[in-house]
């Protein structure tokens, strides 16, 4: 994985002013993936990219695909107040004497109000490693490791060192211990992430054992690894020529290098890398640029590891309830076995001086042939805010500017924007300053070519007009409101609350500055809500926008143009240096790389021995609790609708959802759904006061052993209990009250939503190609695919014209799915909060419920369409592709059994990994078992191949019969299957599972069946199973995102195998 300075999750108020309102919708019940992300999961709109709409399998077995935090999860700062776990004291810290003994010492101590915790930074005296150990209640417990490495060059160094380390240590010298983690460990957390200019190594568990088993593989890895001297990993993880026998052409392969040809597939990212224009580490990729990938040798990589992966240069993190001494303990073992070094030194990132004037570029983007391309121009004016870091006071004030200018919907400079027409989505727009020097953008996407010139001028007018006039105070209020509502609330979504407590501290921490500082933001925002409160708003901040954007001579503007050439001619060029390489090399040459190519591949697809399996630390059956965690939920029932109820403790904020059936609307209209959240845009800024946020959303999916699926839409809404009356006032005023008739916002939001989805099937193909596979073998996931898939992007382009033509009508369905949808009649109410809070705030759900129609149900119409079956491939310019195939077991006699978990994991963690990824070079290769409709699926992630990948998929029946598993290796695919089922989860995500089991009939009674399935899975299910997956191989359907080329080629060698649709 990896990330960029303008897609880096900000830290601070970056976070803190990002919606985490959908967080829970990804952590719900692991054990039922993908149906339900693609679906439930609306907040897509400032969303950092994620690849949860692949299933939560994708963002395992993808590990480096998440670039850092999910979105979702970043809404979050530490709150003032207490998390929702015990409130127990924390435990005893080290004195001076137990750490010296150790060989640290004590620089500073701090209780830190705003987490409760006390924190202790430690220096380890031989080497100067620091140390921030960081005590409290929390059971979701945190380490990390992080070097600074800034990059020389764009071959990728640190990126593709970040894959490698992974694989094979001194003490743990297998292919890749991350796996045997990945398969056997109950982490909450498990990745490793690239910056810019450092690497992150962090690991989360709430079992103590587990944790500790995790941060041994961790240390050992980044400290001993065997790729610096085993150049198989760097040619598996960077690149190496592929050539299979002399007569045939070389290609390039690797990890990385495909993972980053999928990144400079996108046009945003381009933009994104360009942003810039550095002149210091930031000026070059650390992720790597695909075309200098290649010039990377195995010395430089060695030297960069010897000279960066030292404890001079590390700063370690510890987070939770575990012994603080025990943390101290661990890492002298390691760390005492090195002397000091320079590193930290020569590690040092220099800030750029600003420019003395404005610059502007011109860049080309790889775009499809087809459509208007006048109209793909992209235009981003970007400033380097100042030469030196900022204090947190005006970083703190910044941040509160951008979401004033930006945040939501109904922020003056977004709206502006997207109301005047000239494009269809903002492109890298805000505050980023979690890099050394930060930064402010906003741009659009989508502009003809004659109107780049009036997008800078409206940038530059608004921003002019905003330092004049001030914000509306209401606005202001809003801003303060969701602010403060996400301090209180505290919620990382799926990620722990160490983990993005230490992404804050290392963004100062990093560059030698105080890591306290950024955990403490309770008296700087007091400060700012004083001034605001005296001053007036406009006094902060007019004076913010003048200095730092409108008089800042460091204005760097850029134009991305689309190039309908540039994909092909890039892999021409590609081909001639193949061709070159080849050229240049005698016959003996030629055959010693064949031989070269197949000695890798056999060492990559022998699995690691027994013995060396063994060294990785696991836990027993016995560590495991035999009984699933069991959510309280008392049914009950308010003026003649179901009420379910958690009495959770939620720290004062009630959480709730309104279930609507979708069942009596006429499927013609199902697309619409989709168009939904635009009702609310006008109310943006009454939600934004007065909660913590509304959205509402449509769910749809299988249910186990019915043929009638689940159809809803939910409206979930959250606030402090104390505004309940508020929020379902709100509530009802969103249903019921906006009216559809502005037909320009209406234009403004499909413009934006294919914009969205055309990003989506550039950037996770995998999950277009899933969708579609789903709306082919069943009635759900046909409606799912109507409202969030290529039906639905080819929706959005007729709608688009249609808006003009019959306004009228459109509106009218509108107004028709409203009716529809509205009525008490099967309506479900689901409220998380303490026991308190839910009996205070009955009435006001009664109110609510009283003010929908009570309608007899209009009848269920019944859904059965499907998308007819056949394989197809969506065309889109790309230089990797999205390769899948699924079908339902269950049409073949497979019937359901907790083992199929244990199973799919293991064929997802094993063979897809060995053979999409590790010796197919694709970025991810994964499977997944949709228990409630029976569809297993494989699918793989910017994948240099396509019937190759599909090979293997057929061949996964016959893996499983050869499969010869031992005790060890069972009881670990056991206990990383009870990992995903036991997922770690804050108050509002239990709430909401149990919502989602309830519409799904999953009752705990079946719950416990499963696992004791789980957790009696023998050999004998994995032979078995084979069969199920065989029925995949002779009746499954194949569906790819990819390009021309490939598709063509595959047609050719496979006599037209794939229906062809064109997409971009
Ligand atoms: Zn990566």
């Amino acid at each position: 994985m990896w990330s960029s300075p303008e897609k880096v999750v900000a830290m601070l108020l970056r976070s803190l002013t990002r919606s985490s309102s959908n967080a829970s919708t990804s952590l719900f019940f692991r054990l039922f993936p993908r149906s339900y992300f693609s679906r439930s999961s609306p907040a897509t709109a400032r969303s950092i990219r994620r690849l949860s709409d692949a299933g939560t399998g994708s963002e395992l077995f993808l590990r480096r695909g998440l670039r850092l935090l999910p979105a979702a999860a970043s809404g979050c700062l530490s709150g003032q107040f207490s998390r929702a776990v015990s409130t127990q004291t924390a435990p005893s810290y080290p004195g001076q004497d137990e750490a010296e003994k150790l060989g640290f010492e004590k620089a500073r101590e701090e209780f830190i109000s705003e987490c409760k915790s006390k924190a202790v930074l430690f220096r380890h005296k031989k080497t100067g490693c620091e140390v921030m150990s960081v005590s409290n209640d929390d059971e979701n417990k945190v380490f990390g490791v992080v070097f600074r490495t800034p990059p020389k060059d764009s071959t990728g160094i640190p990126h593709i060192l970040e894959h490698s380390v992974l694989c094979g240590s001194r003490k743990y010298p297998l292919k890749e211990p991350f796996v045997e983690l990945l398969k056997g460990s109950l982490y909450t957390f498990l990745n490793a992430f690239t910056y810019p200019d450092r690497t992150c190594y962090p690991v989360a568990s709430t079992n103590t054992k587990d944790f500790y088993n995790l941060v041994d593989v961790y240390l050992d890895a980044v400290f001993f690894p065997k790729c610096v001297d085993d150049v198989h990993t760097f040619q598996q993880e960077g690149w190496h020529y592929e050539l299979n026998h002399p007569s045939e052409d070389i290609s390039y392969k690797g990890v990385v290098f495909n993972e980053m040809k999928g990144v400079y597939s996108q046009p945003d990212n381009i933009l994104g890398r360009i942003t810039q224009q550095a002149k210091n580490t930031y000026g070059v990729d650390s992720g790597g640029d695909p075309k200098d990938i290649p010039k990377l040798t195995f010395d430089k990589f060695k030297e960069f590891h010897c000279q960066y992966y030292h404890p001079s240069n590390a700063r370690i993190w510890f987070y939770g309830d575990d012994d603080p001494v025990q943390r101290l303990k661990v890492l002298s073992e390691y760390l005492d076995m090195f002397d000091a070094s320079p590193a930290r030194d020569s590690s040092k990132v220099e800030p750029q001086k600003l420019f003395s004037g404005p610059r502007r570029i011109v860049e080309k983007y790889p775009a499809g042939g087809d459509g208007d391309l006048k109209k793909k121009h992209m235009v981003c004016l970007n400033w380097l805010l100042s030469e030196k870091p900022l204090d947190l006071q005006t970083q703190l004030a910044l941040g509160f500017l951008d979401h004033l200018m930006l945040g939501t919907p109904a922020s003056p400079l977004r709206k502006i924007l997207l109301e005047s027409g000239l494009g269809e989505a903002l492109v890298n727009s805000g505050v980023e300053d979690e890099l050394l020097q930060p930064q402010f953008s906003v741009g659009l996407k989508g502009v003809s070519d004659d109107k780049v010139q009036k997008v800078e001028e409206l940038i530059m007018s608004t921003l002019r007009k905003l330092a004049d006039e001030g914000f509306d105070t209401d606005a202001v209020e809003a801003s303060m409101n969701t602010i403060e509502f996400s301090m209180r609330e505290n919620n990382t979504g799926s990620s722990p609350r160490g983990l993005s407590l230490m992404l804050q501290s290392i963004g100062k921490w990093i560059y030698d500055m105080d890591p306290f500082e950024p955990l403490k933001y309770e008296e700087p925002l007091k400060t700012l809500k004083a001034r605001i409160a005296e001053e007036g708003s406009k006094a902060v901040f007019s004076p913010l926008i003048e200095k730092f954007i409108l008089n800042n001579p460091h204005c760097v503007t850029i134009e991305m143009q689309p190039d309908p050439e540039k994909a092909s001619q890039e892999e021409v060029e590609e081909k001639n240096i193949l061709q070159k390489v080849k050229a240049s090399m005698t016959d003996e040459e030629l055959a010693e790389l064949a031989r070269a190519t197949e000695e890798l591949r056999l060492k990559q697809e022998t699995p690691d021995s027994p013995e060396a399996l063994k060294c990785v630390p696991s836990l027993n059956l016995s560590d495991i609790p035999k009984k699933p965690t069991y959510v309280p939920t008392e049914v009950g029932d308010v003026n003649g609708v179901k009420v379910l109820r958690h009495d959770l403790f939620t720290n004062d904020i009630l959480y709730t959802e309104v279930v609507f059936d979708m069942g009596a609307l006429r499927h013609e209209l199902l697309p619409l759904m989709g168009t939904q959240d635009m009702s609310f845009v006008q109310l943006n800024q009454l939600i934004g006061r007065k909660t913590g946020g509304i959205t509402v959303y449509p769910f749809t999916s299988s249910v186990w052993g019915s043929d009638v699926p689940c159809s809803k839409i939910i409206v979930r809404g959250k606030s402090m209990v104390g505004r309940a009356e508020d929020l379902f006032n709100l509530m009802n005023c969103v249903l019921q009250e906006v009216r559809f008739t502005d037909k320009q916002r209406f234009k403004q939001f499909i413009s934006q939503s294919r914009a969205r989805m055309e990003n989506r099937l550039r950037g996770s193909g995998q999950g277009i190609a899933a969708a579609r596979m789903d709306a082919m073998l069943n009635a759900a996931g046909w409606m799912s695919e109507q409202m969030n898939g290529l039906s639905y992007i080819e929706f959005l382009h007729t709608l688009e014209q249609k808006v003009d033509q019959d306004w009228e009508g459109i509106s009218s369905s509108l107004e028709e799915i409203r009716t529809s949808l509205l009525s008490k009649n099967g309506c479900i109410v689901n409220m998380t909060a303490d026991g308190k809070s839910l009996t205070s705030t009955e009435k006001f759900v009664g109110k609510f419920l009283d003010s929908l129609p009570e309608k007899p149900s209009g009848g269920q119409v019944t859904w059965d369409a499907r998308v007819p079956l056949r394989n197809e491939a969506i065309v889109i310019p790309t230089q990797v592709n999205y390769v899948g195939k699924a079908g339902n077991i269950y049409s073949s006699g497979y019937k359901l059994d907790g083992s199929s978990y244990v199973i799919s994991k293991h064929i997802g963690n094993t063979w897809l990994w060995d053979r999409v990824r590790v010796s197919g070079g694709a970025y991810g290769g994964f499977c997944d078992f949709d228990s409630h409709s029976g569809v297993f699926s494989f699918l793989s992630y910017r994948d240099p191949n396509l019937l190759k990948t599909l090979d293997i998929y057929d061949g996964t029946g016959d893996f499983l019969r050869g499969l010869d598993v031992d005790e060890d290796t069972l009881t670990k695919a056991v206990i990383g299957t009870i990992g995903d089922v036991d997922s770690y989860q804050l108050p509002d995500a239990k709430g909401y599972s149990s919502l989602l089991r309830h519409l799904l009939n999953v009752t705990d009674e079946e719950r416990q069946i499963r696992r004791a399935e789980i957790l009696s899975t023998s050999l004998k299910d994995f032979k078995e199973f084979a069969e199920a997956v065989d029925s995949v191989r002779d009746k499954g359907v194949a569906v790819a995102v990819a390009s021309q080329e490939d598709i063509d080629a595959a047609n050719k060698e496979r006599s037209d195998f794939f229906e062809v649709k064109k997409a971009l």
